[in-house]
């Protein structure tokens, strides 16, 4: 049955193109290369042997929580480079099919009252870019809780993170963020990004939130850069 529906719709690879079999987010050479991320610090969500790293320990973030699906490297960033730069919004739903929370959140009442934020785009990099990656993600993902595009805003047009490191970036998104404080007092958020490079547009984003008045905010992201 699965064969015959491979044949009558084809599905491809996010990352390579290839024709894979139907379902599948990637084909099964890059599939094997993707690497999951399974329990790594509760905090920064990088690798880690206990479920705090060093860094975290001296220097807690403001968000509860963050989680990663995968490394960011390979078929992945692939998939996300070309979701993002290559106008494809119908990868969206792949990647997005991918994000999973752990089993921390049992309280379903509360989840189902918990907001889902993209990370948002200046308005002016949004006119560019025509969408943006994260709302796509929150549209199509398999979470509960109320999708709210609207929650956070981004005032200030930064610069790429790309294109700076460490120090630059936290200086780069400060204040950046504004949170509706109608929309998210006394909630708590579950924050999306594609990519979590070194956390500091998330946990800027983290405190206006909780300027706003959520409760607590905890992040997931498709992928998380490993240094
Ligand atoms: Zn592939
Ligand atoms: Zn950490």
């Amino acid at each position: 049955m699965q064969l015959l529906l491979d044949l009558i719709y084809p599905s491809r690879c996010a990352a390579c193109d290839q024709l894979c079999s139907q379902n599948a987010a990637f084909c099964v050479t890059c599939a094997r290369a993707l690497e999951p991320i399974e329990g790594g610090c509760r905090f920064c969500a990088l690798p880690s042997p206990g479920n705090l790293c060093l860094s975290c320990l001296v220097r807690p973030p403001s968000y509860k929580r963050a989680r990663s699906m995968f490394a960011f490297g390979g078929p992945l960033a692939d998939a996300i480079r070309r979701f993002k730069f290559g106008r494809m919004p119908a990868l969206g739903r792949t990647l997005a099919s991918l994000l999973r929370e752990d089993e921390e959140l049992t309280d379903k009442e509360a989840l189902e009252r918990r907001l889902i934020v993209p990370v948002p785009l200046h308005y002016r990099r949004l006119r560019q870019r025509e969408f943006n990656p994260a709302s796509l993600l929150v549209l199509a993902a398999p979470l509960t809780g109320i999708r709210a595009f609207d929650a956070l805003s981004r005032v200030r047009d930064t610069p790429p993170q790309t294109a700076l490191s460490g120090r630059a970036r936290q200086n780069n998104v400060r204040d950046a963020f504004v949170g509706r404080r109608d929309r998210v007092r006394g909630r708590s958020v579950l924050l999306i990004d594609d990519v979590m490079t070194t956390g500091a547009t998330v946990e800027a984003c983290t405190r206006a939130l909780r300027q706003a008045g959520a409760i607590e905010v905890s992040v997931l992201t498709m992928a998380r850069a490993v240094p």
